[in-house]
C-alpha cells in the first residue's frame, strides 16, 4: 500500500437515547472526525450555521462512535461510495439517521470515471449513476454485501 492511499474508515454513531444508526466517513483520524461533528453541533447552536445529520446525536451527549470498516481506496468519491453501501445496510435492515444515502450525486467537477465497489468504473456524468445503480452487476454486489455485512455485525454483535 502505498502513500497516495485515501485511508478511509466507515463509522457509525449511535445512542441509547435516540433510535437509529449515523454511518459516516472519513480519512482523518476518528477522534478528530468526532470533534468536527462536536464544533458542528455548537455552531449550530449558536446559530452559525445549519443543524447537520448528526445534531441530536451529539445533542444527547451520550453517543457511541465505531469504526466498523477501514477502507483504503483511491479518493473520496470511492470511499463515499462504499459509505453508501453501509448507509443502504442500516436503511434497509435497521433505522438510518441520515437522511440521505452518500455517493448517489456526485459535483460535476469530479467528472471522472470512478471505480464503484461493485467493480465498475463509472462516469460520472449526468444520470449515469441512477442508471448504474440499476445494473444487474451493481444489484448483485449489493445484495451479496448487505448479507455479507448482516452476517458480519451478528458475529462480532454490535
Ligand atoms: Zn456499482
Amino acid at each position: 500500500m502505498n502513500d497516495d492511499t485515501y485511508k478511509g474508515k466507515i463509522y457509525t454513531i449511535t445512542s441509547p437515547d435516540i433510535e437509529g444508526t449515523y454511518v459516516g466517513s472519513t480519512h482523518q483520524e476518528i477522534d478528530e472526525r468526532v470533534k468536527q461533528h462536536e464544533r458542528e453541533y455548537l455552531l449550530c447552536k449558536d446559530g452559525r450555521r445549519g443543524k447537520t445529520m448528526s445534531h441530536d446525536l451529539m445533542e444527547t451527549g451520550n453517543y457511541v462512535v465505531r469504526v466498523i470498516e477501514d477502507y483504503p481506496c483511491a479518493n473520496r468519491q470511492e470511499l463515499e461510495l462504499r459509505e453508501g453501501i453501509w448507509q443502504e445496510y442500516y436503511r434497509r435492515r435497521h433505522v438510518l439517521i441520515n437522511k440521505f444515502i452518500t455517493g448517489q450525486k456526485f459535483r460535476d467537477d469530479y467528472n471522472m470515471p470512478i471505480q464503484c465497489p461493485c467493480g465498475s468504473i463509472v462516469k460520472n456524468r449526468g444520470k449515469v449513476w441512477s442508471r448504474h445503480y440499476k445494473t444487474n452487476r451493481h444489484l448483485t454486489y449489493l445484495n451479496d454485501e448487505l448479507t455479507r455485512i448482516n452476517d458480519e455485525l451478528a458475529n462480532i454483535n454490535i
